[in-house]
């Protein structure tokens, strides 16, 4: 038998605290064929960030530029600062047969939903806008009114649910969901538009 596989991209959406960061690390921890599209952003790096691993950072004038040439698949703007997705981190892996997973907002999921372009998409919802809440503040890398922002961004982010093609409810242990997703895209992989199969005599 002869396989010929192309690579899925896989777009993960949710609340900011939904719990997508985790996820998202377990897959790509979890399956190897999986890499981790980096975005590019004007945010600041929090402790911990490493640029060209977490994120690209850059500031305003180097991200317009980059708008200006076309280089994003899609960019937002997202609690203040601008996010983007880099063509060059998904088109060419793709071909090559690398599946690629991007966690982006609902905004940007509704651009390249637009493109034409074949995904995968799972919106990781949130148990409760109050587990939200303890996730946010337990996590403590944003201020008492970031935090309120978030939680009212949330309702709208949610409220775009319906649009993806999986919802995954995160109210299991991380590593629990994490099967749930492992489990959509084991059986993505085998879609026929993603999987050429000939049979040797
Ligand atoms: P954070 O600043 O907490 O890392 O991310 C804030 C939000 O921006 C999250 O919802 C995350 O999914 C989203 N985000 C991260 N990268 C991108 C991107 O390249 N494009 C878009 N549209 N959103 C992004």
């Amino acid at each position: 038998m002869i396989r010929t596989q192309k690579g899925m991209l896989l777009v993960i959406s949710g609340p900011s605290g939904a719990g997508k960061g985790t996820l998202a690390n377990l897959l790509l921890e979890q399956d190897p064929s999986f890499r981790f599209s980096v975005s590019a952003t004007t945010r600041k790096p929090r402790v911990g960030e490493i640029d060209g691993v977490h994120y690209h950072f850059m500031d305003e004038e180097s991200f317009l530029k980059k708008v200006e040439e076309g280089a994003f698949l899609e960019h937002a703007e997202v609690f203040g600062n601008r996010y983007g997705t880099l063509r060059s981190e998904v088109l060419e892996r793709i071909e090559r047969g690398e599946n690629v997973l991007l966690d982006i907002d609902v905004q940007g999921a509704a651009q390249v939903m637009a493109s034409g372009l074949p995904l995968v998409s799972v919106f990781i919802m949130p148990p409760s806008i109050r587990e939200l809440r303890a996730r946010l503040e337990n996590r403590g890398t944003e201020t008492r009114e970031q935090i309120e922002r978030r939680l009212s961004m949330a309702r709208s982010e949610i409220a775009q649910a319906e649009h993806y093609q999986y919802i995954l409810v995160n109210d299991r242990p991380p590593k629990e969901t994490a099967v749930s997703l492992r489990a959509i895209a084991e059986a993505e992989k085998l879609r026929t538009i993603r999987c050429r199969v000939e049979i040797e005599d």
